[in-house]
């Protein structure tokens, strides 16, 4: 056994990833050494010394509370440090007991503290006075608010609509609780955020094997294939970052595919900056290389791929054997060679081969992870995912260690106390039937469909959602949450003020991630982990002693929890006659409401291992998540289909994919390259026209939710076009200039960065960046410009901005000592909606030309044509439209993922 304690040389020697990481040969990838760490038992009296006091040594006692941050998906862990003598939290750092991160956050996870203590946070519910989006508020009671949002909900109700009351969710953070409530309402309502973000890779998964997201393996991988620009700056940054680490440490090669040189790809092994769109080629010449070497696994492919039912189907008149299969395939990618992929991706064919050799001696240890980035950027960008995918079936590197696994299987279903009738109906605003194929709601496009005449809403709920915003074609949504008879009633829940709040008519206050709580469990890591986020000072007024029976006891000013207002909500909508409030009645006390505290009671009982291991402790379940805040329910989910199987209608990885021809897409019945993207060079009106790259984000920045994060801010604040030295060359404009960036539907002004992290033909500005706020609106000053909207007729509207970010007076000195005056450019306004005609994702790159401003065009001015975009969107969904097939009157196919599934006999189209 080795010693302890590495050597000078070798610590040296491991940190130059000379050598593999020593410390992994007696400490697993998933363990943390915990003596750095307070132990549990005595994170209820904790001391430390005060650092600002410092010289002096002075002494502050702490009661640390689990909760896990809500700044992302990843739900890393976090330790609240409740300062025992004000009762306040002082601050937040990483929990070690947490499996995803263990015991590490990246920025956003400690900048909670700045938004529980924003000076410009929402405290009382406010009503709208005067017109919607005149920017008048009043504030009233909660009791006035319920009731009348509960009136509203119970008479669209009593119409028997099941598609007229509306939640859409921006970042949802909870497992099941919302779904839950809309089944007990009976409405066909939910609608996400997700065809602007993940749906792309969705498809392309789920036409594999119906699982729709990957869960990489990084920490025991050979070769770590990353087709990003979001991996470190957005879903699972931390946890995955740090496992990415690892396995580098380790010995491990890290390929990185993004145009853009971001964090990730400037510690990379090999940085192949592609042309935007081309990534498929480039996996289907390492697909063809794999194949040609011999390198596949044979008793992967051969007994867990449906190759037999492709050659059934194309070819019947061949033998069944693998041997001609494999020959056969090789005839169909004859055309993806090293010299085509490195043409359309526009590198060099050395290093298309160099990487491609990494990948291709893999093995079974290829951890591969595409999330937005290019299958949310082009259209037909699912194919990258479906495609990337077939790297690791030929490896044998699906549900390996060190491989790809589905993410389900890491991924914990909590068991809940009630489950609602699945909804009598079928939503057509949010899957509209030309999408056949769109894995999630359309959402990206309710605003054209409402102005299409598709239908309308009578309650429509915003919920950490800021499309006005974060989505395309901003000023859209606008139009449609201004209109009264598009939208009755819109409520925004939300902590802090946002762009889409603007324009609500309730805005009803909602906490933070350490005042509510949630169930948490996602595939960060190989393992199966659940997470408790609660409410920290709850928790702490209980080790103290004190009762609380509702969240916002112990929360500031009014804000409450969500489950405590959808349970108090779903209660006023039920006048007695509409079986609703049977739905949220205790499983434990015969007759009763329920509490959140049985809510989570019953679910942590029926965690696998909880309850024994709370037992070990002298503790129910729901006391050791209230204690250590998260639980391990397998170390490892490994090979899950030898038992499993895979839940596709053949029962294997579907390469060929029946559903796709019946679905009316023959020519993609296996995977290929035969869509090229609407920012393909053939599709660019020559070197005049660029590829504009919107899709990353600087990787401190929340999507929409961190301009009231002074932290945050001070570290980022301003999103430059990146400009390749070529090309700024050929434009005559250098660092700092104004360019004016025009869109097929109208331009943004923005400041240049030269650099040459980003291809040449491609420029870059990061979203998340350039929020606003009107002189009549309020919140997020350290970040948003004050702007001016004007209707300049003809459906053409115009933001100016009137003055940037400056200091202001407030509770926080923080808030005088804001240094920064940029505060950005808004380009997504200015953005054009480009629905996939298959997985209905949001293409986001944009075709854009370039030019110097007019005199009268200044910085952060925007412009844009809300009837030319009604018309751009009307072009993009007539593709759909066009190959619209639904066999045996299905819908969409019945064997794929929908969220919030309403019965089956609406699966099927009326006759
Ligand atoms: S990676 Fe996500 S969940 Fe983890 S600390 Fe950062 S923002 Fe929070």
């Amino acid at each position: 056994m080795r010693p302890m304690k590495k050597t000078f040389i070798e610590d040296i020697a491991q940190r130059l990833r000379i050598i593999p990481n020593l410390d992994r040969e007696h400490s697993s990838s998933e363990s943390v050494d915990l003596r750095k760490y307070p132990d549990p038992e005595n994170w209820h009296d904790h001391i430390e010394l005060d650092a600002n006091e410092w010289p002096k040594r002075v002494e502050r006692r702490y009661s640390l509370v689990p909760t896990t941050c809500f700044n992302c998906e990843s739900a890393c862990g976090m330790l609240a440090y409740v300062d025992k003598e004000s009762g306040q939290v002082a601050k937040f750092e990483g929990n070690p007991h947490h499996p995803g991160s263990r015991g590490r956050n990246c920025a956003k996870g400690p900048a909670t503290i700045n938004q529980i203590n924003d000076t410009e946070r929402i405290l009382y519910p406010m009503k709208r006075v005067g017109k919607r989006g005149e920017g008048g508020w009043q504030r009233i009671y909660w009791d006035q608010a319920l009731d009348e949002i509960a009136a509203k909900i119970r008479t669209s109700l009593k119409t028997e609509a099941k598609d007229r009351v509306v939640y859409h969710v921006g970042r949802p953070g909870n497992e099941g609780y919302v779904e839950r409530v809309l089944k007990a309402w009976g409405v066909d309502g939910h609608n996400s955020h997700t065809n602007i973000c993940s749906a792309g890779a969705r498809t392309g998964y789920s036409l594999w094997h119906k699982h729709d997201r990957p869960s990489p393996d990084h920490s025991n991988a050979k070769v770590i294939l990353l087709t990003s620009s979001h991996l470190e700056t957005g879903h699972y940054f931390n946890p995955h970052a740090q496992r990415i680490l690892e396995g580098m440490m380790d010995g491990a090669k890290l390929i990185v595919i993004d145009p853009r040189l971001s964090n990730t790809a400037s510690m990379a092994d090999h940085w192949l900056p592609t042309w935007p769109g081309s990534e498929s080629a480039l996996f289907l010449a390492w697909a063809k290389m794999i194949l040609e070497r011999d390198l596949y696994d044979r008793d992967f492919v051969e007994n867990w791929v449906n190759w037999e039912d492709w050659l059934e189907a194309d070819y019947p008149d061949e033998p069944s054997t693998f041997e001609r299969f494999i020959e056969l395939l090789l005839e169909e990618y004859a055309e993806y060679t090293p010299e085509f992929a490195a043409a359309e991706c526009r590198i060099p064919v050395e290093q298309v081969i160099e990487a491609g050799e990494a990948v291709a001696n893999a093995g079974s240890r290829l951890s591969t992870h595409v999330w937005r980035s290019a299958a949310i950027g082009n259209l037909g960008g699912w194919q990258v995912a479906r495609t990337l995918h077939l790297l690791n079936v030929l490896t044998g590197s699906v549900g390996t260690e060190g491989g790809t696994s589905p993410n389900s299987w890491s991924k914990f279903s909590p068991e809940l106390f009630d489950e609602p009738p699945a909804p009598d109906g079928w939503n057509e605003l949010h899957f509209p039937l030309e999408y056949t194929l769109s894995h999630y709601e359309m959402s990206h496009i309710l605003p054209h469909l409402v102005k299409d005449g598709r239908g309308t809403m009578d309650v429509y709920f915003t919920r950490v959602f800021n499309p006005v915003w974060t989505y395309p074609d901003g000023f859209s949504w606008i139009g449609m949450l201004e209109d009264e008879e598009s939208v009755g009633c819109h409520v925004a829940l939300t902590p802090t003020w946002n762009e889409t709040a603007f324009f609500a008519d309730y805005v009803l206050p909602m906490g933070h991630a350490s005042e509510r709580h949630d169930i948490n469990s996602y595939a960060t890591s190989a393992g199966k982990w659940v997470a408790f986020r609660q409410p920290v000072l709850r928790e702490y007024a209980r080790r103290e002693g004190r009762e609380v029976e509702f969240t916002r006891e112990v929360n500031p000013g009014e804000v409450w929890e969500e489950d405590e207002f959808w349970n108090e909500l779903s209660w006023r909508i039920d006048d007695g006659t509409m079986g609703i409030r049977e739905h949220f009645m205790s499983p434990y006390r015969e007759g009763e409401r329920i509490t959140v505290d049985e809510y989570y009671q019953y679910t942590f009982e029926r965690v696998p291992g909880l309850p024994e291991a709370a037992a070990a402790e002298g503790l129910d379940a729901l006391g050791y998540m209230r204690k250590h805040g998260a639980f391990l329910i397998e170390e490892a989910t490994y090979s899950k289909h030898e038992q499993e199987g895979w839940p596709t209608p053949s029962g294997k990885q579907e390469l060929y994919s029946p559903t796709m021809v019946e679905f009316g897409y023959p020519e993609h019945a296996i995977p290929h390259y035969r869509i090229r993207s609407h920012v393909h060079p053939d599709n660019l009106q020559g070197e005049d026209e660029y590829c504009l790259l919107p899709n990353f984000r600087l990787p401190q920045h929340i999507h929409s939710r961190s301009a009231n994060s002074k932290w945050l801010v001070e570290i980022g604040h301003r999103n430059p076009i990146w400009i390749h030295p070529k090309d700024s060359a050929k434009l005559g404009v250098a660092e700092g200039d104004l360019l004016k960036i025009e869109t097929e539907i109208g331009w943004f002004v923005d400041k240049v960065w030269v650099t040459e992290g980003i291809k040449p033909g491609v420029v870059g500005c990061s979203h998340h960046i350039g929020r606003w706020r009107r002189a009549q609106d309020q919140g997020n000053r350290f970040l948003s410009n004050e702007v001016s909207i004007e209707d300049i007729g003809d459906g053409k509207k115009r933001m100016r901005t009137i003055s940037g970010v400056g200091p202001w007076e407030s509770d926080d000195p923080d808030t005088n000592r804001v240094w920064w005056r940029d505060g950005g450019v808004h380009q997504n306004i200015t953005h054009a909606v480009q629905p996939d005609p298959i997985s209905g994702a949001h293409c986001w790159l944009q075709k854009v030309r370039l030019s110097r401003p007019s005199a009268d065009e200044k910085y952060g001015d925007v412009e844009v044509d809300t009837e030319k975009s009604f018309e751009y969107y009307k072009r993009w969904n007539q593709m759909a439209k066009q190959r619209e097939t639904h066999p045996r009157g299905e819908r969409r196919p019945l064997w794929m993922k929908r969220p919030l599934s309403p019965k089956k006999e609406h699966w099927f189209i009326p006759e």
